[in-house]
Parts: C-alpha cells; structure tokens; sequence
C-alpha cells in the first residue's frame, strides 16, 4: 500500500484538478467561442461578400438607372418629335382638307383620272359646265365616255405624256356638255404623285374658253372686215393715184384747148385792131368770153370734185319754185351760146315749191343741159321736163344725140369716164360725177336710159316734203 497522500496534496491535487478542469472548461468555451468566433467570420465573409454583392447590385442598379434615364430621354425626345410630326400632319391634313375643299369649289374645272384613265376626281365646276354630276362620271374612261372621236386620240397623248411626268400647258379641244353643246377647254395636265413620289394619276385644269373662242371668232371676223376695208381703202388709194394721173393728163388738155383758142383771139385782134371791122372784133371778144365761160365750168367741177371727196361740199337748202328757177338757169345759159339752140318744157304744174340749195340745182342743169347739147346735134331740141309726183320732183333731160351704150352707162357717174363713142366732143369726164355728188347732197337720185345712137335721157329724182 502506498503511502496515503496528504491533505495537502489532495488538496493540491483536487485544486491542479478543478484549474485543469477549469482550463478544460475554459478551452472548452474557448473553443465553443473561437467556433462562435469563426462562425462569426464565416458569416461576416459571407455578410461581407453580400455586401459586395449589393455594391455590385448598387452599380449595375445604378447603371441600369442611368441607361433607363437615358432611355427615357430619348422617350421623351422621340415623343416630342412624334408630337411634332404628328402637329405637323394634323397641318397636313388641314391643308389637305382645304386643297380638297379648293379644288372642289373652286371657280375652273379641274378633274383627275387614275393610271387606267378612269376619273377620279370631278370638281363642281366640272360637273357644272358639263352637266355630268361627279356620281356618274367616277370610275368611267374619261376619254372614252366624255371626248369627242375627233379628239380622242389627241387628249389620251397629253394625259398618257402626263402619266409618265411630261407634263402640258393649254392644249385646246372641244368637249361635249350633257344636253350636247360644244365647249371648248383649255387644259394643263399635270401628273398626280403619292407621298412616295410614284405616279398615281393625272388632274386636268381646264378652262372653259368658249366664250373666249367666240371672242376670238368674232375678233377675226373684225380683222378680216377691217383687212377687207384696208384693202378696199388700199384700192380706192390706188384709184385715186391714178384719177390724179387722169387729172393732170385732163387739165392740161382741156385747158390748153380754150387757152390756145383765146390767145388766137386777143392775137388778131391786137394785130389787126385797125383793119378790123367792129363787128368781128366783137366776135372774137365773144369766143373769148365762151371760151372762159367753158373753162369756168370746167374749174369749177375741178373744185367741186376735190371737195366732194373730202365731204366738204357746203349745201344750202332754201324753199324756191323750182320751175321758175330752172327756166332762169336755162335762159341765162343760152345767153353764152353762138347758135342757140331749141329747149322744150314739159312741166306738169305751174309752180313746184321745193327745198333744195339753188347753186347745186343750177349744176346739176347746166350740167344735164350742156351735155345734152354737146353731144347731140343743131337743130335737135332738147327736151327738159319737170314733175312732181307723190314724195318726189321729177327732173329730167332728153336729147337726140349719140347715145350711151350699156357698158358705158356702168360706169359713167365714175371721175374721168368718158363713152367710147364721144370722138373729138371735148369733156373732162368730171361732170357726171359731180353731179352724182349734188344730188347725194340732195338725197336723191339719178338714172339714165339712153340707147347707142338713139339719144339720152337722164332723170333726176328729189325728194318732196321729205327732209333733205
Ligand atoms: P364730159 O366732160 O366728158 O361730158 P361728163 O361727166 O359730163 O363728162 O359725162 C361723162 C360721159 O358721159 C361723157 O363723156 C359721155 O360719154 C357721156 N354722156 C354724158 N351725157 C351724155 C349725153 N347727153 N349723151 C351722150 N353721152 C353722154
């Protein structure tokens, strides 16, 4: 048997114990700490790396917020732009709307065919100058249905031509209305384009001219009236240059003549003043004295027909008896005549009181008068006779002379015509027309029958009670 241990050992020994257990007990929590201690690191690992997770998260979070700002930016961009395409159209169709309403009211016909030539558009100008209402005409061949055959074939070129983008300006052709009256267009064609710039079809702005037309019409008529006036005025030019030929070639023929005879006169009689008897003194102072009195005459129908052309000639009507009057013009005529020569009246009445100017009424019976003597022969009368009938006075001269053949007579109150028959009877062809104009002032008439060799009777015809 071992020695029993102390006390003091066991002491000892239980207090070794009890601080071994308590540093057992006390490793023992160490080690449940340090477990707990480790645990607590694991977890703040794991904490730790959740952490940065969540930072991460946080990034790509705000990332994702700066990309979604962005996107909405743009959002907001591209919707201010669709607003502003969208204000933008809903101006379009405004505008579109009013072009729409334009074209269908305004005041010219404008219609539209598709790419087959079917309408498809008829304003109301169209439907009111056709008389086809846009229901009936949509959807039909335009040129086949609406144009003229004629035409047909020159109205499809201008709209196929504006079909492929060659547009035309006023081409002209005739249209037919509903109740079938003709009016005439004026058309512009121009080629129709969607959105896309693609042809879609061709619209037609016409204008109806059919008023213009016959403006037009009417307007060549006035051209070629006044054409034919210019070239009637161009010939009476012409006539006129060659009347003044004719006059010069007149005066100075019959002029010369008279002259010539009255220088032969004056020249005896100065020659043979002494030896002359006073009787043929006398006689040749006469001829002189006839021969002035022709040439009188002469000037003054010269006078007379440069004034009738320019309607300058001066008429003075009085109230006079007419026979009285031409019975003194007569008698004073014969006073200048060598042979004188027989005048039978034939008056109806006694007295004729009439309105007319005295100084034409003794041209126009000197006129008649002399030439009825002048080409008829001594001892032939000349028959003068005046009458007086419903509205008129009937004067008129007879002679048994050479007559007037019917083309003579065509012409003969023309300046300077002269019959073919007159031979060496002296005239200047003037007189007759200068009597045409006395009795134009007048308003009257005058008319001739004669018949070649047979004699001539002119008759003049002046208004009675009527006004002059
Ligand atoms: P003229 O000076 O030649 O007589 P007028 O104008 O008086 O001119 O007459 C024109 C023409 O008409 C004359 O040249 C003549 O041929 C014809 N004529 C006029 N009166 C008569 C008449 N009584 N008898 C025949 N011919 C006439």
């Amino acid at each position: 048997m071992g020695k029993q241990k102390s006390r003091l050992e066991l002491l000892t020994e239980i207090k070794v114990l009890k601080e071994a257990n308590e540093i057992l007990k006390n490793q023992k929590e160490l080690a449940v700490q340090n477990k707990e201690k480790n645990d607590l690191i694991y977890e703040l690992v794991v904490v730790k790396r959740e952490i940065a997770a969540i930072i991460d998260a946080l990034a790509l979070a705000e990332e994702e917020l700066a990309f979604q700002r962005k996107k909405k930016d743009d959002l907001i961009e591209e919707l201010i732009v669709v607003k502003k395409e969208k204000e933008k159209r809903a101006n379009e169709l405004v505008i579109a709307e009013e072009l729409k309403q334009f074209i269908k009211t305004i005041n010219t016909p404008i219609f539209g065919i598709n790419t087959k030539g079917k309408v498809n558009e008829w304003n109301q100008t169209s439907e009111k100058i056709t008389g086809f209402k846009k229901e009936e005409v949509l959807g039909k061949d335009l040129i086949e249905t609406y144009i003229t055959e004629d035409y047909r074939e020159a109205v499809k070129r201008v709209l196929d031509n504006a079909l492929k983008g060659r547009e035309t300006a006023n081409f002209e052709f005739p249209l037919f209305t509903k109740d079938n009256q003709k009016i005439i267009l004026l058309l512009n064609s121009s080629t129709r384009r969607n959105g896309d710039g693609k042809i879609t079809g061709v619209l037609g702005v016409g204008q109806d001219i059919s008023q213009m037309n016959n403006y037009k019409t009417n307007l060549e008529d006035t051209v070629k009236k006044r054409t034919f006036e210019l070239e009637i005025s161009l010939e009476r030019e012409k006539e006129l240059r060659k009347l003044k030929t004719n006059f010069v070639v007149m005066a100075s023929h019959e002029f010369r003549t008279p002259l010539a005879a009255i220088q032969a006169a004056a020249d005896v009689i100065l020659k043979y003043k002494i030896k002359l008897s006073q009787e043929d003194i006398e006689k040749r102072l006469f001829k002189i004295k006839r021969e002035v009195n022709d040439m009188k005459i002469i000037l003054e129908d010269i006078l007379i027909f440069g004034k009738a052309d320019s309607q300058k000639l001066q008429f003075v009507a009085i109230e006079q008896d007419l026979v009285v009057l031409v019975k003194n013009i007569v008698s004073n005529y014969q006073l200048t005549q060598v042979k004188k020569r027989e005048v039978i009246y034939k008056i109806s009445i006694d007295k004729i009181m009439l309105n007319a100017d005295p100084k034409w009424i003794k041209h126009i019976i000197i006129n008649l008068l002399s030439n009825a003597l002048k080409y008829s022969e001594a001892p032939d009368s000349v028959i003068i006779e005046i009458r007086q009938e419903e509205n008129e006075v009937i004067l008129s001269v007879t002679d048994r002379g050479i007559g007037i053949s019917e083309k003579d007579q065509e012409s003969l109150f023309e300046p300077f015509h002269r019959g073919e028959n007159v031979g060496n009877i002296q005239g200047t062809g003037l007189g007759l027309s200068v009597l045409q104009s006395a009795i134009d002032l007048h308003k009257g008439k005058i008319k001739v029958e004669s018949k070649l060799n047979n004699g001539s009777t002119f008759i003049v015809s002046l208004p009675y009670e009527g006004t002059i």
